[in-house]
């Protein structure tokens, strides 16, 4: 999904997720990844309709002043959110990087684990352990509440905890999602690095780096089957009819689509099989790119404010009712939208004096309940330049080309079950344990020598690569 296309002649863009997970740095240090990021400051702004506008800058202090102009009681209350964001987070942060233990007889090195994660939990204090262990099922739009009381702010913040999700911020769990990825980077605005060169940078780099390690890497190789020879994984065959014979197989294609697509039925069993269709994988995010013939003036945004990642999606009441019609099948008629205008920051991307513009679009419902999503796509695509305009005014004249990629484009095109976006939800029933399924969430599948390793595996909560930290340890284990 971290892709770099050419989506219209001269410009190119981040096809799908437009801002690094953040990859977790140790990661990066052991692969000696060569990536430039670039960041902007502020990370985020947040629009409203009327005019307002709202930074979160890399420092807290600066956001806290800023906020003085929206509340006085909000800008006093951001710092101690910061602190016990990050505090909190880290405790999940801990069990991020953990395989998680054998349910039934759980191995000393799973006690051992979990015993660091409970010191840590120990560690929080009373107030704060109270604080996550009431947080993680609640509603997100309670738990800004808690905090915050300018719903730009609460808007802004929330907006993580149901990004990919089927939630709206009235959602139970919805708090647990935004802890998750509050784990991987703690910042109320969510990571705002552009890697130089667009996402796909980041996989080529990583290519290079298994290069240099000596793997070979071939893409254009679709998998046809894996197989499977006295149950266990001897190798894949390719839809070009070529078999590679290997060792181990390691997918990173998600759950449903490894398991029930690529290997034949019999070797799972009819109990793994309908618990695996059972993993829910319904996907609610839409893409549109776009060509701009000049940069995009936001009436609310001065300077170089409109390189941060721009939050659409004033209100806790805008974001759910942008949910509601997804349970419906419907399209939103006014949309949560993150957008990022990357050539800002990287010229390469887009002919000189011209601009790309990413818009991730939620909710956009997989299974449409009237008509396909071939005879609604270009709605979609008018009901996000709509929405755009209200806070652009000039930028629908502006627009050369225009690339809309519904939840169905996310599975025929990029292979995503369902069109979800973190290869299965992540709800509370589909974490840590349990994900994908009970028993299962150790990346081994009941195929000896194949093995999961993306983002439908423990933690899969973005590009931070740790699921396949986890998996890499488990497989070289299993190996040795
Ligand atoms: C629109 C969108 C926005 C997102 N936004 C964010 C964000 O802001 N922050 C964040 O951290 N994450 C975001 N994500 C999620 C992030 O992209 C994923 O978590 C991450 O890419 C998962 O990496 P992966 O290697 O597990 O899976 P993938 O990137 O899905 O890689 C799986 C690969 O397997 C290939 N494949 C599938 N089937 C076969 C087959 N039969 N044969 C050969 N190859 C096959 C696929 O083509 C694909 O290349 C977003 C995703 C999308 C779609």
């Amino acid at each position: 999904m971290a892709a770099t296309e050419e989506f219209h002649p001269g410009f190119k863009c981040s096809s799908l997720l437009h801002a690094e997970g953040p990859l977790r740095p140790d990661i990066a240090r052991d692969l000696k990844l060569r990536v430039e990021m670039l960041r902007p400051d502020p990370r985020l702004v947040a629009l409203a309709p009327d005019g307002r506008a709202l930074a979160l800058y890399e420092d807290a202090k600066r956001t806290a002043e800023a906020l003085k102009q929206l509340s006085a009681k909000d800008a006093t209350a951001y710092p101690e959110f910061v602190r016990v964001l990050a505090q909190v987070s880290a405790v999940i942060g801990e069990v991020l990087a953990l395989t998680p233990p054998e349910i039934d007889k759980p191995s000393a090195g799973d006690a051992w684990g979990m015993l660091k994660a409970g010191k840590k939990f120990r560690s929080l204090g009373r107030k704060d352990m109270f604080r996550l262990l009431r947080w993680g099922p609640m509603a997100v739009a309670d738990f800004v509440a808690e905090f915050f009381e300018t719903e730009l702010l609460r808007a802004a913040v929330a907006a993580r905890g149901i990004f990919g999700t089927t939630f709206g911020p009235w959602s139970a769990g919805s708090t647990m999602a935004l802890l998750l990825h509050a784990a991987a980077d703690p910042h109320p605005a969510g990571p705002s690095a552009f890697p130089r060169g667009g996402m796909g940078a980041l996989p080529g780099a990583i290519a290079e780096a298994a290069k240099a390690a000596g793997a070979q890497v071939r893409t254009g190789a679709d998998v046809a089957h894996v197989v499977v020879k006295d149950g266990v994984a001897r190798g894949v065959v390719l839809k070009s009819g070529e078999e590679i014979a290997a060792d181990a197989v390691v997918s990173n294609a998600d759950p449903r689509n490894t398991l029930l697509r690529l290997v034949d039925p019999m070797h799972l069993g009819p109990d793994f099989i309908s618990k695996l269709q059972h993993y829910r994988c319904r996907g609610t995010t839409a893409k549109v790119n776009l060509a701009l013939g000049v940069a995009p003036k936001f009436s609310a945004l001065k300077g170089s404010d409109a390189a941060a990642r721009i939050h659409i999606g004033p209100e806790i009441d805008y974001l759910e009712r942008a949910f509601d019609g997804s349970k419906y099948g419907r399209l939103p008629e006014h949309p949560y939208l993150d957008v990022s205008i990357p050539s800002l920051l990287d010229a390469s991307l887009a002919p000189a004096g011209k601009h790309v513009m990413s818009v991730l679009v939620h909710f956009a419902p997989y299974k449409l309940r009237e008509g396909t999503w071939d005879s609604q796509r270009d709605a979609l695509g008018n009901t996000v330049v709509k929405t755009l305009a209200t806070y652009a005014p000039e930028l629908p004249g502006t627009i050369e080309g225009r690339q809309v990629l519904t939840p169905l484009d996310l599975e025929t095109k990029f292979g995503l079950t369902g069109g979800q976006i973190f290869h299965g939800e992540l709800a509370l029933d589909q974490m840590f344990t349990m994900r994908p399924l009970l028993g299962w969430a150790r990346y081994r599948t009941p195929v000896d020598g194949l093995y999961l390793c993306g983002s439908g595996t423990h933690p899969g909560n973005g590009l931070t690569g740790a699921s396949g930290a986890n998996a890499a340890r488990e497989i070289l284990k299993a190996l040795r």
